[in-house]
């Protein structure tokens, strides 16, 4: 492809928007071009860069036995009832509606859709299992669109969805996804992991991220030295404490606590370490309001609290909200007397003379304990683990890392088989839901992952698997004739084997090179005044001198150093 036909509107200064280093080389190479915030348009390099990491996505979905589908961007309402979502996806699912007042989501994901395709077309477990796959345009009305592809409102996914009659057949499809995935993301060259995660809203027990890691990246992932234990940190578990304080319980005691708001306030009051203090926070869950006690010095996490509850929905309760119920302020909530049922966690079940909020605004009552002075309804693991903290499998001291999520893969089970009838007759002749499950991967985000890890301070380089072109053909100089002729027929040759990109613009020299770093193609050739000599300067994107290789010689040194 000649240059001068393409579009790659480089820049030389770097965008002030950019917000990321993925997201400013790709404004900075010309490859992307936002349309409004979080929707891009995709320039001739992305595009191409897009099908390679298609190409190798349809390959190994093929390989495991995916038929690829395409189904409609436009899901109508119904759809989405029938499976709940249309409330519960929130602000998140973009709605639009027809001359008719007919509305319809602009699908974030298929579930419902490839539920309703396959429940009027399967109807014997002899068709079962069934695996397929798409790569399409979704929409997600995200709260916070961000660093460019990472996280658009307008974004390409493949997304798998496999059907079968028992959970054997579905752990099979699983796990050969799950294979498929490690495959396919070690074919794009991208340093990532497989990690335990949460379900989330989609529902489903059994679940792993794959995540490329990157300082970026928004999730943290939780991992030991010494075991391949990897969890997303929404999910990872905290350890149970083995020792149980077993001082004597003290007598409670209800003091005046004025103008203490926050447990840090009320740690240095008592003149305590935060570790022997407790804090109370109230959520609202689908059975209604739930008091969680955890330690002062702790995070609530509420991905747990949700999973523990089975909850769709999990808030914090409002101010208003906690008074009307509680009738004391925020900061003076505690487990004594509480009108809402109280769930401790681990650690402050292994606590002894605690202090707690009185329930009464201004006050708090000393030297709380379980089972004396309240009776917890649950006990649960409600907050983030900590850096260096044992892991629950005792495997090691636990460390972070920051990751992207670039794919999941998903048991969901019975979830929409059941809510939207899609049942098949098993070999007994009795009707079953179908088990399911959905496998996503982030092709765009993939994209900017790959270049969030492949750039240097000069640009991009491409892995060879996905590069938009093998060679950078540039001239040095436009208006010398034995120079052009030469790149003119080097082009020609070197076009029957390799993709070539050919930069013949009208630019000077330091430009072109500029450019073509850039855009970090894997070899750049460049004719200049070697050319009435037979020879050309070729030099690999990552190497720090070119070569003077002669013309003669340059496809078998191209083979010899794999670059061609
Ligand atoms: P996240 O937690 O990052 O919001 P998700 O868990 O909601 O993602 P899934 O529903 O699992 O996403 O979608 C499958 C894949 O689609 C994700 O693994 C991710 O790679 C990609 N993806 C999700 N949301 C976006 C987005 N807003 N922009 C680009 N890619 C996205
Ligand atoms: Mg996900």
């Amino acid at each position: 492809m000649r240059q001068s036909q393409m579009f790659i509107p480089t820049l030389r200064e770097t965008p002030t928007e950019a917000e990321s280093l993925s997201h400013r080389l790709m404004l900075k190479s010309g490859m992307i071009k936002q349309l409004a915030r979080g929707i891009y348009a995709y320039l001739p390099i992305t595009q191409l860069v897009l099908n390679n990491i298609q190409d190798i996505v349809r390959e190994e979905m093929m390989n495991i036995g995916g038929a690829e589908v395409h189904l409609p961007v436009l899901h109508p309402r119904e759809l989405w009832e029938e499976s709940g979502r249309w409330q519960a996806y929130g602000k998140e699912l973009m709605r639009v509606s027809d001359r008719h007042d007919r509305e319809f989501a602009l699908g974030p994901t298929h579930e419902e859709v490839i539920t309703a395709l396959v429940r009027d077309e399967l109807k014997s477990y002899k068709k079962l299992p069934l695996t397929l796959f798409q790569i399409q345009t979704k929409f997600r009305d995200e709260l916070r669109p961000r660093f460019g592809l990472l996280r658009g409102r307008e974004f390409i996914m493949k997304d798998a969805y496999s059907f079968h009659v028992d959970e054997e057949s579905l752990d099979k499809t699983y796990n050969d996804m799950y294979d498929a995935y490690s495959r396919i993301f070690t074919r794009l060259d991208l340093n990532f992991r497989a990690v335990e995660a949460d379900g989330g809203s989609i529902g489903g027990s059994h679940t792993h991220e794959f995540m490329a890691l990157a300082d970026i990246g928004e999730d943290t992932i939780v991992y030991t030295d010494d075991s391949s234990y990897a969890a997303n940190i929404e999910k990872a578990e905290c350890a149970i404490p083995v020792e149980k304080s077993i001082a004597d319980m003290l007598e409670t005691e209800k003091i005046a606590t004025p103008d203490i708001a926050t447990v840090k306030d009320l740690a240095e009051f008592l003149e305590k370490d935060l570790t022997l203090t407790t804090k109370t926070m109230v959520v609202k869950t689908d059975d209604g309001l739930k008091m969680i006690v955890i330690r002062g010095d702790q995070e609530l996490n509420d991905v747990k609290v949700k999973a523990y509850f089975n909850s769709e929905i999990l808030d914090m309760a409002t101010d208003d909200e906690i008074t009307a119920e509680l009738n004391a302020s925020p900061g003076s909530l505690g487990p004594v007397n509480s009108p809402i049922p109280v769930y401790i966690d681990y650690q402050v079940e292994a606590m002894r003379n605690y202090p707690v909020g009185a329930n009464e605004t201004g006050y708090h009552i000393l030297n709380v304990n379980n089972g004396r002075d309240f009776e917890a309804a649950g006990r649960g693991d409600f907050r983030f683990i900590n850096e260096g903290e044992m892991v629950a499998d005792g495997s090691g001291a636990a460390k972070f890392m920051r990751g992207i999520e670039v794919g999941q893969v998903f048991k969901l089970g019975t979830k929409y088989s059941e809510s939207m009838n899609l049942n098949v007759l098993d070999q007994n002749g009795r009707a079953k839901p179908v088990l399911m499950g959905c496998y996503g991967i982030g092709i765009s985000r993939v994209l900017s992952a790959i270049v969030e890890s492949h750039h240097d301070d000069k640009g991009i380089y491409w892995p060879k698997s996905v590069t938009p072109f093998d060679i950078h053909l540039i001239t040095a100089n436009t208006k010398d004739e034995t120079i052009t002729n030469t790149a003119s027929e080097l082009y020609d040759i070197l076009s029957k084997n390799n993709r070539v990109l050919y930069d013949d613009r009208n630019e000077r020299a330091g430009v072109k090179f500029a450019d073509s770093e850039l855009i970090g193609l894997p070899v750049r050739i460049v004719v200049g005044r070697g050319a009435k000599d037979g020879v050309v300067e070729v030099k690999g994107r990552l190497d720090e001198e070119s070569q003077e290789v002669q013309i003669a010689e340059l496809t078998s040194y191209l083979a010899d150093n794999d670059y061609a």
